[in-house]
């Protein structure tokens, strides 16, 4: 079993169990385990297991009291204390929708987690702002204040040029252009905040703990409102010349007319959106209703038994597929690694990608690219943000 998958199983009780140490050691600084026992009411063996992990993850110390009681066999007794270097780091995701705070560590492990959801596009500031009350929050929850969290970043639906890190077109972020949303977090958060495109951190989160572990070169889609892509070639993240690499979206597709935000025609997200796809699914839903349009459509993974719209999220992984091809042509990636709220279709969008990468692209190239759905879902980009805080953390020390 997976790191990742460990910590998600990891039971509620073990996360109270965590969160209650945290908060006893940030609020009384250093602590026998007997106190922290005591003050916390669990039991021996449950503080000595979760001081265990702690240790191991490199949020707490133990140490010999400096000068505390002598126990009877005559050694100082140890005390347990948040690390000042200490594992936990303040990841942020902000997609168009909503904004995710979460306190956790680089290994998948979340103590603390806030978010809200609001339209970001149009809201710069109040986004920013958003974000940092929402850190605070995660990190009450995970029982920290700031001076706990080593290290933070954060991942934007945004294009951002590297030379100067502000926001440039073309972005779904109108409104955004010209910020410096690194700046602006960290102003707000008063702590360094690394910033990064929402797809690198998603591909960022895949190749530590999900689909993309142990491959030094795959691209990871994120299919979502808009659709991006996170590239990791020879085991470099890569981000162009100025930072803006990975732009997939707005690659002309054949045929296509639909104008797009961007102003050209036929760019592959007029067709592949998540939106565009909702919008074809509740008119075959309400064909195959008798014209009833569904109130709601079910979540994307769940669709998969239904036939009508198996084939249309196949058809949109056939139209992905057919700019993706063209990709691996030229990269030959080990992995194509598909998220974002429209990877959450798994099965019937892989295989239409499939189909069109054994179509199109060169076969030796085709047969060495596997493709699969991200295996953190939607939350690939907050943990990625989690990783990148961690690896940041880790350089700086
Ligand atoms: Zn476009």
């Amino acid at each position: 079993m997976s790191d990742l998958h460990e910590s998600a199983a990891l039971s509620a009780r073990r996360l109270r169990t965590r969160t209650a140490l945290l908060a006893v050691l940030a609020e009384y600084g250093a602590l026998s385990r007997s106190d922290l026992g005591r003050l916390t009411g669990l039991s021996r063996s449950a503080v000595s297991s979760a001081v265990a992990d702690l240790r191991a993850e490199g949020a707490v110390t133990e140490q010999p009291a400096p000068t505390g009681p002598v126990t009877g066999r005559g050694r100082p007794a140890a005390v347990v204390a948040l690390s000042r270097d200490n594992g936990l780091v303040l990841g942020l995701d902000l997609g168009h929708a909503h904004i995710t705070a979460a306190v956790g560590t680089g290994e998948g492990t979340v103590l603390g987690e806030a978010t809200a959801l609001l339209d970001i596009d149009d809201h710069p500031q109040r986004a920013l702002d958003t974000a940092a009350d929402l850190a605070v929050e995660a990190m009450r929850q995970a029982g920290c204040g700031p001076e706990a969290v080593g290290a933070a970043a954060a991942g934007a639906p945004a294009a951002m040029d590297l030379r100067t890190r502000a926001v440039r077109a073309p972005t779904i972020l109108a409104k955004w252009i010209g910020l410096d949303p690194a700046a602006e977090l960290a102003r707000r958060l008063r702590m360094p905040v690394a910033v990064a495109n929402d797809a690198e951190m998603g591909a960022r989160g895949e190749r530590a703990l999900g689909a993309g572990r142990g491959l030094n070169d795959l691209i990871y889609v994120k299919a979502s409102h808009g659709v991006g892509s996170g590239l990791v070639l020879g085991g470099q993240f890569y981000r162009g010349a100025t930072g803006l690499a990975g732009e997939i979206g707005h690659i002309q597709l054949p045929g296509a007319t639909s104008w797009c935000r961007c102003g050209n025609r036929g760019c592959l997200e007029t067709v592949v959106s998540v939106a565009e796809v909702r919008r074809r699914l509740t008119h075959v839903l309400a064909s195959a209703d008798r014209g009833n349009v569904p109130e709601e459509i079910p979540p994307l993974d769940e669709l998969g038994g239904r036939p009508a719209a198996a084939r249309v999220i196949t058809d949109a992984g056939r139209t992905l597929g057919r700019v993706l091809a063209d990709l691996v042509n030229c990269l030959n990636p080990a992995a194509i690694i598909i998220g974002g709220e429209l990877g959450q279709a798994g099965t019937p969008l892989v295989t239409g990608v499939r189909e069109s990468i054994d179509r199109y692209a060169q076969p030796a190239v085709a047969d060495a690219v596997e493709i699969t759905a991200g295996t953190l879902g939607v939350r690939a980009e907050l943990h990625g943000a989690l990783v990148t805080a961690a690896e940041s953390r880790r350089t700086v020390a």
